[in-house]
């Protein structure tokens, strides 16, 4: 599956009304690929746009521009086509507490889509089918389960109920939206293994949106980081977080807990997020970065290659800095880290 520049702008409404219309800038030409048996970090703080973003994978909500694409192909726009998208692309949401329906059980929550999508076949099938899906996402023996409301399983078993819902029509997406967020620390493990071992087992393309960097480097292959609609940085998982060359990805990873940090963290950046109505000029980051210089308030930094596979939209990695200061901006943005300046 593959986002090619989407961009996303809700209107605002206003009480008085005016010439000027304006909009939120959630998305802003966003492009990704999620390849089989692959998973995508999408990392950045609340407000970032990754959530819109998943949204706008799944076409619950229609771009303002760009398109997306399967096997190379445009996704179609009418009946027969979008149905065909919901059955390959699932979303999972965040709170398993209200994404299944309290007053029907599990056995309900995943015969629906195998009747919806035609895969239901006679009673013993349709419930062979159902107790298959249990297995698939750990949740066994069936027989415990199955009859089951949602009241009565823990936030861990609920998640998985809403991913072998998922299941069931076989997709070959899966968009999980910060599916670990609202479950207890001690069964977080639990869930993102079981992406893992989806991602293995049904060579399923994963998007994982989270706000937590250091998850992403545990799940993910890859890591997308976003600011402000944006992306800013993005690269092999473990390289991001290794060696972040984004100020604003450094910023995250300097927030993240460290059970080896003896001292209490040196935050990397200041300020809060920005208004997405009237985003800031140039880099959006460039109200809360230590190194804004003249330029980032006036022109947008390209996404430029840091090393391998690894871009960054940022100023400081422009080659001509790079030769002047006769060492990798990369360094040269640590060196600065380092001293604070
Ligand atoms: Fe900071 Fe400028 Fe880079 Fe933006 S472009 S992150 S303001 S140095």
């Amino acid at each position: 599956m593959e986002a090619r520049h989407l961009t996303k702008h809700f209107p605002v409404h206003q009480l008085r009304p005016s010439r000027v219309k304006q909009v939120v800038h959630a998305v802003e030409d966003v492009s990704l690929a999620l390849p089989e048996a692959t998973v995508t970090a999408v990392v950045g703080e609340s407000g970032s746009g990754k959530s819109t973003l998943a949204r706008l994978l799944t076409q619950l909500i229609t771009p303002t521009s760009g398109e997306l694409l399967l096997d190379g192909l445009p996704v179609g726009t009418g009946s027969k086509a979008r149905r065909e998208y919901t059955r390959l692309v699932h979303l999972v949401l965040q709170d398993p507490f209200s994404s299944l329906n309290a007053v029907h059980s599990v056995r309900y929550h995943l015969e629906r889509p195998l009747k919806l999508h035609g895969h239901a076949g006679n009673r013993d099938e349709l419930d062979g089918k159902v107790r298959q899906l249990l297995e698939r996402v750990a949740l066994s023996p069936a027989d415990r389960f199955i009859d089951k409301f949602p009241h009565e399983l823990s936030g861990g078993q609920r998640q998985r109920v809403a991913i072998a819902r998922g299941l069931a029509v076989e997709p070959r997406v899966l968009l999980a939206d910060e599916p670990v967020s609202m479950l207890d620390v001690s069964i977080r493990l639990g869930v993102l293994n079981l992406l893992d071992e989806l991602r293995e087992r049904e060579r399923l393309a994963i998007l994982y949106v989270t706000h937590d960097i250091a998850s992403a480097r545990y799940l993910a292959d890859t890591a997308v980081v976003m600011y402000a609609g944006q992306v800013v940085e993005s690269g092999p998982a473990t390289q991001i977080t290794d060696s972040p060359a984004h100020p604003y990805t450094q910023l995250l990873l300097s927030a993240a807990p460290d059970p080896a940090r003896a001292e209490p963290p040196v935050l990397r950046g200041r300020g809060s997020p920005p208004s997405l109505v009237n985003p800031p000029s140039g880099c959006r980051f460039h109200p809360r970065c230590p190194f804004a210089m003249a330029v980032c308030k006036e022109s947008a930094p390209p996404a430029l290659p840091v090393a391998d596979e690894q871009v960054a939209a940022c100023w400081l990695h422009t080659t001509e800095r790079t030769a002047a200061q006769s060492k990798p901006l990369a360094t040269a943005a640590a060196d600065a880290i380092g001293t604070g300046s």
